[in-house]
């Protein structure tokens, strides 16, 4: 039933067209992820990354080819229990208008306190929200305080983290985080998932140097996979 991910995921000639738009995003895309790799995905803007990531998700259907996980059809899988094993960081955050604890918490029924601080001080938030008057209980949004970007991006990657995921799909989520945080916040993912399969899309050659595998997007196509020295 609730199958145990390892996250090796393998995409086979992979062609997706948006339904709604008739967009080609992806065009024969092949590519094989082993389980605890550090994969990440760069290329210019319009060029497939969020799509890439969209479809590990499984919200589309592809057209044509094929997309394993752990060696079956990502098709088959039980949606729910894929995706709750799953830390997704999209590119647009999302918080609602309650306490920053209940962000972290989302989704989740039973949170202590001290799971919260951890998955806070890994995503490198913490400091922040300690220094607010009401910590953890602040409210944000309409009622509360208005976070800064990179605040807003570390408490959806808390979010993430709290699920102790067996993946991690991080959509450009560290764009507005300084360097030095997001070298904080690398070094410990580096530790809890050093086992574990970890996808991130990014920017900075920074964020990437020490992945595992570099897959280089252009116009919805591969042009390059390697790792820092070999591209
Ligand atoms: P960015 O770096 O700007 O986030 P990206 O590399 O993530 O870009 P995608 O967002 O995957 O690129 O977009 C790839 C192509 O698919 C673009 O032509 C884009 O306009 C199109 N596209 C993306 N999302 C959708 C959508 N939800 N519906 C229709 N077309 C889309």
């Amino acid at each position: 039933e609730s199958a145990r991910l390892k996250g090796n995921i393998k995409f086979e000639h992979v062609n997706f067209t948006y339904p709604d738009t008739g967009i080609q995003a992806l065009r024969d895309v092949s590519f094989e992820i082993g389980q605890g790799q550090f994969i990440a995905i760069i290329g210019r803007t319009g060029s497939g990354k969020s799509t890439l990531a969209n479809l590990i998700m499984r919200m589309y259907d592809i057209d044509s080819g094929n997309i394993t996980v752990d060696g079956n059809p990502l098709k088959g899988l039980n949606l729910n229990n894929y995706r709750n094993q799953i830390g997704f960081v999209p590119q647009e955050v999302f918080l609602f208008s309650d306490t920053i604890k209940n962000n972290i918490a989302f989704g989740l029924d039973q949170v202590t306190d001290e799971e919260v601080s951890t998955a806070a001080k890994n995503a490198a938030v913490y400091h922040n929200i300690v220094d607010f008057e009401h910590k953890f209980e602040t409210m944000l949004g309409e009622r509360g305080i208005t976070l800064s970007g990179g605040q807003k991006q570390r408490v959806s990657i808390a979010r993430a983290l709290i699920k102790e995921p067996a993946l991690l799909v991080f959509d450009d989520c560290l764009s507005a985080v300084d360097t030095r945080t997001e070298e904080e916040i690398l070094r410990n993912l580096s530790k809890i998932m050093k086992d574990k399969t970890s996808i991130l899309i990014a920017h900075r050659i920074s964020t990437i140097k020490n992945a595992d595998k570099i897959i280089v997007l252009d116009q919805g196509k591969i042009i390059e996979q390697g790792n820092h020295e070999q591209l």
